[in-house]
């Protein structure tokens, strides 16, 4: 008896878990399509029910984070609301969203309405983008375009294989990039002025750092959590707050509140917030931060070289071919 309970162990344990899976998603799947909450994906172009999770704040983040109910579900809206083809969550669809707007392709009723038609346009084949960190969705269509680079911030992330970038001193020459995205990862970074600083340096002049962050609406000013000395130790200036369980994942050295457009404007970017404003209602802000054209030399590092192929990009951008898109 025994060794045939063993013997069917295997086989019924992950039956049953199947089982218990399915019936989840589709009560999930159902919840959506009762409420209407059905759209075509920007990601991946497919009509998707948006599923939405609202037990990924729990109660005990809730009580930790000491934010009110509301704003834990528009928490939860931003980091779930996924489409079920690609996975896309409402901030990764707000990202692709501004791409499609940001970089137009195609003329109507032809224009590029999905990132999936977005990267097979020879437009956007010659844009070059650093993917710091994957956006969920969008990093298996970007990933095939040519001059896509993707690489992850933190240096315990579970493939060792994928490129590594610290933010605060990036290994990419100046001027290198059209496009840089970060989805929630500068409130990672314990040297925000650092990062900043290597983002403008790397993106060419008219390019764009395109990135979601964690706000609090009820929050005027931003504020260090936490600082890292030279030494390498860890000084926390509030209770250690960590992403995404609170008490345990990457330490939130940054909290933002509502200045952070000037920091951004003071660290010499053009600032755009898309998805405004920010409310208890809705966290998913799009940010925009375009480097002026007249910084073209003067955040190069003074020990390196003006770059062949940025000046070459440059010039092959600022020719306007067989498309009506202006990426400026
Ligand atoms: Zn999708």
């Amino acid at each position: 008896m025994y060794s045939i309970k063993r013997l069917l162990k295997p086989i019924l344990v992950p039956i049953w878990n199947r089982s218990c899976f399915f019936v989840w998603r589709t009560g999930e799947i159902g919840e959506a399509l009762m409420r209407g909450r059905i759209a075509r994906c920007v990601i991946c172009g497919r009509l998707s029910p948006l599923v939405y999770r609202p037990w990924l704040i729990t109660p005990a983040l809730i009580e930790r984070w000491g934010v009110s109910r509301e704003v834990a579900a528009a928490i939860a809206r931003k980091e779930s609301t996924m489409c079920v083809w690609c996975g896309g969550k409402l901030r990764n669809r707000r990202i692709a969203e501004t791409l499609l707007d940001l970089y137009r392709v195609g003329s109507a009723p032809l224009r590029a309405r999905s990132i999936v038609e977005w990267v097979r346009n020879p437009m956007i084949k010659r844009l070059h983008i650093a993917e710091i960190n994957l956006i969920e969705g969008i990093h298996s269509y970007i990933s095939t375009l040519p001059h896509h680079s993707y690489s992850e911030y933190q240096d315990d992330y579970g493939d060792s294989s994928v490129r590594r970038e610290d933010l605060t001193r990036l290994s990419y020459p100046s001027d290198s990039f059209d496009i840089v995205l970060t989805s929630e990862t500068l409130e990672h970074v314990p040297d925000l002025d650092a990062a900043l600083r290597e983002i403008l340096r790397v993106l060419k002049p008219g390019g764009r750092h395109i990135f979601t962050i964690p706000q609090d609406s009820a929050a005027d000013r931003t504020f260090r959590r936490a600082s890292l000395s030279a030494d390498g130790t860890i000084e926390h200036h509030v209770t250690p707050l960590y992403h995404p369980a609170g008490d345990r994942g990457y330490l939130v050295f940054t909290e933002f509140g509502g200045d952070i457009a000037e920091i951004l404007d003071r660290a010499g970017f053009e600032t755009e917030i898309r998805f405004g404003p920010v409310t208890p209602r809705d966290l998913a802000q799009v940010y925009i931060c375009r480097k002026p054209e007249r910084a073209r030399e003067a955040n190069r590092r003074d020990d390196e070289p003006a770059s062949d192929s940025a000046r070459l990009d440059d010039r092959r951008c600022s020719v306007r071919d067989d498309e009506p898109s202006d990426f400026s």
